[in-house]
């Protein structure tokens, strides 16, 4: 059936059949199928429907994710296999649309995989940005940041024809609709609608990721998140954002319209939600649309608070959006009037200029404006959700106890383990069925044999089979050569210096001397890294740059490397998590507590076997709940002692590195004559003495600690059926962490959708 479907369209495009195309021909025929079935099938939908607005999707490559929710994953794949294709061949064609930095826009993409699965009806809202966020590439050491070009003549963006005019100052824009079909596992389907702008031009970009800032009309849609390091780069964010806001919110009106017509019940029918702070400015733009549509301020306003909804993603200070009033004015002078309206509606009432929207610098307060103006607020773990209410927003939560809420943040089960590792899912639906894939907490089932040593030795098979595919694929697609028979310690996230990878590099100092010393581990470790630097941020891009000089000096050694290795794998992004997370033994989550607000990497390793290594923050609090604390690795200060220690001013890194001669060795080894040798003593200097005389994020004060647990995790690791039983318990537990069980959270407090 699918076979001759797939002979016929490639008969169509190229005159070829399955046997004689090549993988490029095969994987757009396969694209064109997949979209005829979306067309054809279901389409969710409801009397109220759900608009997810946010600036990132990170929704991966979409093939395979798409042939199985539509449920033919393994008829296209005997198709192919019997016309000598292998479907995995076929997915390396695909380019990964890169509209995401991390977190954030991964769990985006989730939530509209699981939203489409709950047969919700619920459309995503975005930006089609042509080079994504951008490609890394390691030079000397050093991340260089390049375009990364996805979008090819077919793609998954399909043209709706719809635009729109987008008012700014001294100009207007006209934007142009792709959508991109979101399928629901075994349910209907929903949409992405990213919006570009008509005029775009991408030869503005030449070599890396430079380009005029000021030429709008042709560079609005380059980039996610240009640097903003300069005014420009920050004017170029607000004409972003307006125009994403601005097109969205005449979609979702028009839409309403042509269903329901009566702008004045907009609420009963509609929800925003607003993803971090990024489309903040849809609350101000739908009130000034309604005015202009002839609904009286008030009721603007009151409509528009009972639509819009806002997650909170994050309690660094340095991300919360504040934007200056005269960049409002230079960009979308149209909103001004409504957002100092909007402020003067809370001096009316409440004294406390904490929670005024426009500050006494005239900066407008993004996140203020949508607690104020939206019908709920949310944290995305448990403990976040508590220093948002106990400290961080506590003036709002004092005024407002109604509107705070917490959903936990949860992952796809299809693209995260179905997809992901076929061998581990194949063998938990022969052990317990298939019930998991829709019904997360029968995962549960596999406690059963937790004490069965069969399955025991056959989850420890399968971790090694997906360890022996990691280390060919990163051998074909990075030159790294990686030991099979090493414990794979895996910390894979966006660079920051608050998810402390600078305190994993200073483990690899730590080991390294120790096995200079003759202190040799029983199984080597390849400590693996991933990540990702803003291309402005400098601390980051150190820490990046030590990272790959160690790799050097030590991968090189050969006292050292047969029992310790470290790898950077370069552009980490879905793809390449999909291979990682399936071959990880030690998940590490060593966030400083208190301030990494969920996590959902640490969500898919537990689902995939691996061990939390992990301090007590974000959602790590919840794992260690579920699987108990035989089966997890704690370590460090707790978010009190932290928040305690931030609001005294008493952490004093320097004062680790004088009381302590071990710490002083393993800093000062950044600043050795061996990595003086290899890499940029400038800017191993400068991270010198970024943790020596600051540290903003406490590394030295868990350091000890995190070694200490560290080593302890790892002489476990050599009684492999106790590890097994470990593995076993993580993966029986991680239902929770289904972002079905998130998404049916959000339809019950906050949707309402039927
Ligand atoms: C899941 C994911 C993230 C988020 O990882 P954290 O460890 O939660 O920060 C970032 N990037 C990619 C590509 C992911 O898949």
């Amino acid at each position: 059936m699918i076979e001759n479907k797939l002979n016929e369209i490639l008969a169509r495009r190229c005159g070829k059949n399955i046997k004689d195309a090549d993988n490029k021909e095969v994987y757009y025929a396969l694209m064109e199928l997949t979209k005829d079935y979306v067309k054809e099938g279901k389409k969710n939908e409801g009397d109220k429907k759900l608009y997810y607005i946010s600036a990132e999707f990170l929704i991966g490559k979409l093939l395979s994710n798409n042939l199985i929710n539509l449920g033919i994953y393994e008829e296209v794949k005997e198709a192919l296999s019997k016309n000598g294709k292998a479907i995995e061949a076929i997915e390396e064609e695909e380019l990964e649309p890169s509209l995401g930095n991390g977190g954030l826009g991964r769990l985006a993409a989730c939530f509209l995989d699981s939203i489409a699965t709950l047969g919700l009806c619920g459309d995503g809202i975005g930006l089609n940005y042509h080079f994504g966020l951008f490609k890394q590439v390691f030079e000397n050491n050093k991340q260089k940041e390049t375009k990364n070009p996805w979008i090819e003549k077919d793609s998954w963006l399909n043209d709706t024809g719809i635009c729109f005019t987008v008012p700014f100052k001294d100009f207007s824009l006209q934007s142009r609709l792709y959508d991109i079909d979101v399928t629901g596992y075994e349910n209907g389907s929903n949409k992405l609608h990213l919006f570009d702008v008509e005029s775009i031009d991408e030869s503005l970009v030449g070599d890396g990721i430079n380009f005029n800032k000021y030429d709008i009309a042709k560079n609005l849609t380059l980039f996610l998140y240009p640097d903003d390091s300069d005014e420009a780069g920050n004017l170029l964010r607000i004409y972003q954002q307006y125009f994403m806001v601005c097109n969205g919110a005449q979609l979702i009106l028009k839409e309403y319209c042509d269903k329901w017509g009566d702008l004045h019940k907009l609420h009963e029918h509609v929800a925003i939600q607003i993803n971090d702070t990024h489309p903040s400015m849809v609350i101000p733009e739908l009130i000034r649309l309604l005015m202009e549509r002839g609904i009286g301020q008030d009721e603007a306003v009151e409509i528009v608070s009972k639509t819009c909804a806002y997650t909170n993603h994050t309690i660094l200070a340095e991300a919360l959006e504040k934007w200056p009033m005269h960049y409002l004015e230079q960009v979308v002078p149209q909103l001004v009037p409504i957002i100092r309206n909007l402020d003067e509606r809370v001096r009316a009432k409440y004294q406390d200029e904490r929670v005024y929207i426009i500050d006494k610098d005239n900066r407008v307060h993004m996140a203020h404006m949508d607690i104020h103006y939206g019908y709920s607020v949310n944290g995305v773990a448990a403990l976040h959700t508590e220093i948002l209410e106990e400290s961080e927003l506590r003036p709002f939560y004092d005024i407002y106890p109604e509107k705070f809420n917490n959903k936990t943040n949860g992952i796809t089960f299809r693209r995260w383990l179905i997809h992901c590792n076929h061998d581990l899912n194949n063998y938990l639906e022969s052990l317990i069925g298939k019930g998991f894939h829709k019904d997360a907490e029968e995962l549960k089932k596999l406690m059963d044999y937790k004490d069965d040593d069969k399955v025991i030795d056959e989850l420890l098979k399968i971790k090694q089979g997906n360890k022996k595919k990691l280390v060919s694929y990163l051998k074909e697609t990075r030159g790294l050569e990686l030991d099979e028979n090493a414990i794979f310690d895996v910390q894979i996230k966006r660079l920051h210096e608050y998810k402390r990878q600078q305190m994993n590099a200073l483990y690899v100092i730590y080991k390294y001397l120790e096995i200079k010393k003759g202190n040799k581990p029983k199984t080597p470790i390849n400590v693996i890294f991933g990540a990702k630097a803003a291309p402005a941020y400098v601390v980051a891009k150190d820490i990046i740059h030590l990272i790959l000089c160690l790799q050097q000096l030590i991968n090189n050694d050969p006292e050292v490397s047969p029992y310790l290795k470290v790898f950077m794998v370069e552009n980490y992004n879905v793809t390449a998590a999909e291979k990682l997370i399936p071959a990880a033994d030690i998940s590490e989550q060593i966030s400083l507590a208190s301030k990494e607000a969920s996590g959902t990497g640490n969500m898919k390793m537990m689902l995939n076997g691996a061990v939390t290594l992990g301090t007590m923050d974000g959602a790590n609090v919840e794992i260690a709940d579920l699987v108990g604390k035989d089966n997890i690795y704690i370590f460090g200060e707790t978010s009190e002692k932290v928040i305690d220690l931030y609001a005294k001013s008493a952490y004093h890194s320097v004062d680790y590195c004088i009381n302590d001669p071990e710490i002083k060795s393993w800093v000062d080894f950044i600043v050795s004559a061996e990595l003086l040798k290899i890499g940029d003593p400038e800017r191993l200097l400068n991270l010198h003495a970024e943790l020596i005389k600051k540290d903003w994020f406490m590394t030295l004060l868990d350091v000890k600690d995190y070694i200490r647990v560290k080593e302890q995790a790892f002489a476990d690791y050599e009684d492999r059926k106790a590890w097994g039983k470990k593995m076993l318990v993580n993966t029986a537990q991680a239902g929770f962490f289904s972002s079905d069980r998130t998404i049916a959270q959000y339809n019950e407090d906050i949707w309402h959708l039927s």
